[in-house]
């Protein structure tokens, strides 16, 4: 398997709307990420092939007969002879929703697959879809502790989030919420407790130990907040101690003790290729009541520290484009055009993921004339901005692809167009959630918070 850290390249074909035509050429829904990509939370023993799918649980027999099942489901395989047939797998509609604006949108399907080499796309092309492939990209969660309860996120993913259910209960009188983010406490997310021993863990361990440290050019490590579990520094002392040059990359919301950011940048010289990606999607106090536990001082103190006196070969910042971010979201980019004006076009880099579960939090739920008006504000802003030479390409595009969905895309979800119910729910999660959190939706957001008082 060739191990090419470059993007696709393909002689002739340099933009990203080349490329996307010819991996069409061969398969109109081909996505390299469905063989060679992986979120895997060890801790619930699911997995998905990027973080748009919902994810699908591996059986302990699979992982205890093959630490490859970890990957290689029969779900994944029967999705690879999907797209290598043009047919869509339903659970990738995040990608052919954006396709189906039209305008030349490009979907994550081509940023996912021109990681890729063309040898190793042109190869899962055309290998028995049956095949256990090798990953090369691995985001891999140990469990979900995690010190914040972020308004998008539930308790799958948060022991914070399970707190607040504990101590409140469920959220109640939601009628979208088909998935139930927020009426239990997803206990199947955690199967072990940290003194017992996770099969799923130990898979992974035996794989990495195997032949994963080899094959992979990139293994991210999230939650949860990683920082917080033990196992993430078994794997840094194996970065620390062994010359590799794949990417080490820690997805950490840098809400942690100050020791910790200590560690981190210590660390951060010991590993030759070190990578941090963290979240944010507002500003200040907008950001603080979407991501309950973040604080805003806190978090862009630690990414100048680290970016200062740590060794950091690319920051990235995750944006989770919600209805509630978009009252600041021109102006949170500012803030990260500023931050490349001081340390350079990569730091940070950005991608603008938009939110679809839950939906009532979708930024469609706005009526069409705050929706309209956000849209136009951002379309302003990168009018002013597509010049700026620090910007990449992938992130005007991910600008431009969210002022197109703002614009063209009426449902969050093709399941969920039910607005009324929508609507309801916006209004009694946000009521509970600001009882349970001490928080005041109509103060802290002027335009949506109107909106939100009259619903
Ligand atoms: S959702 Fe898109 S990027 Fe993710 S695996 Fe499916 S096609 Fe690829």
């Amino acid at each position: 398997m060739a191990r090419d850290r470059h993007p696709l390249r393909i002689p002739g074909r340099k933009t990203d709307l080349e490329i996307k035509r010819w991996i069409d050429n061969f398969s109109t829904s081909f996505c390299g990420a469905k063989w060679y990509n992986a979120t895997i939370w060890l801790g619930s023993g699911m997995t998905t092939s990027c973080h748009h799918p919902l994810p699908h649980h591996v059986t302990i027999n699979e992982v205890n007969e093959n630490y490859k099942a970890l990957h290689n489901t029969p779900h994944k395989k029967n999705e690879r002879r999907m797209m290598q047939n043009s047919e869509r797998p339903p659970g990738c509609e995040y990608c052919w929703k954006i396709e189906d604006i039209g305008r030349d949108n490009i979907s994550d399907r081509v940023y996912k697959t021109v990681i890729f080499s063309e040898e190793d796309i042109t190869h899962a092309m055309h290998a028995d879809y049956n095949d256990d492939v090798d990953l090369q990209t691995l985001e891999i969660a140990f469990d979900r502790t995690c010190q914040f309860a972020c308004s998008y996120c539930n308790p799958a993913f948060s022991t914070t989030w399970v707190t607040d259910l504990k101590k409140h209960g469920p959220y109640t009188d939601l009628q979208s919420d088909g998935r139930g983010h927020y009426t239990h406490e997803h206990n199947s997310a955690q199967l072990f407790k940290p003194t017992e021993v996770n099969p799923y863990v130990e898979a992974f361990f035996k794989w990495w130990e195997a032949d994963l440290h080899k094959t992979l050019i990139e293994l991210r490590l999230t939650g949860g907040e990683p920082l917080m579990s033990p196992h993430t520094k078994r794997l840094i002392d194996w970065f620390i101690e062994h010359k590799t040059d794949m990417v080490f990359a820690l997805n950490s919301n840098l809400g942690v003790e100050n020791k910790k950011i200590d560690l981190l940048i210590e660390a951060s010289h010991n590993i030759s290729d070190f990578q941090l990606y963290t979240s944010n999607e507002s500003m200040g106090l907008h950001a603080e009541y979407i991501r309950d536990g973040f604080n805003w001082e806190q978090w862009t103190g630690n990414i100048q520290r680290i970016l200062t006196e740590g060794s950091v070969n690319g920051l990235h910042v995750m944006c989770t484009i919600n209805a509630l971010c978009l009252e600041s979201i021109t102006e949170f980019f500012d803030w990260m055009m500023q931050l490349k004006k001081e340390f350079g076009r990569n730091y940070p880099v950005f991608t603008i993921n938009i939110l679809r579960f839950p939906s009532f939090q979708s930024p469609l739920v706005l009526p069409d004339e705050l929706r309209m008006h956000y849209a136009e504000k951002i379309d302003n802003w990168l009018e002013e901005n597509a010049g700026d030479h620090r910007l990449h390409e992938m992130e005007i595009n991910h600008v431009q692809r969210l002022i197109d969905y703002l614009d063209v895309v009426k449902t969050p979800h093709s399941d969920t167009f039910d607005m009324p119910a929508l609507h309801n729910d916006f209004k009694k999660f946000y009521t509970q959630y600001d009882q349970r959190r001490g928080k005041n939706i109509a103060d802290t957001f002027e335009r949506i918070g109107a909106w939100y008082s009259e619903l």
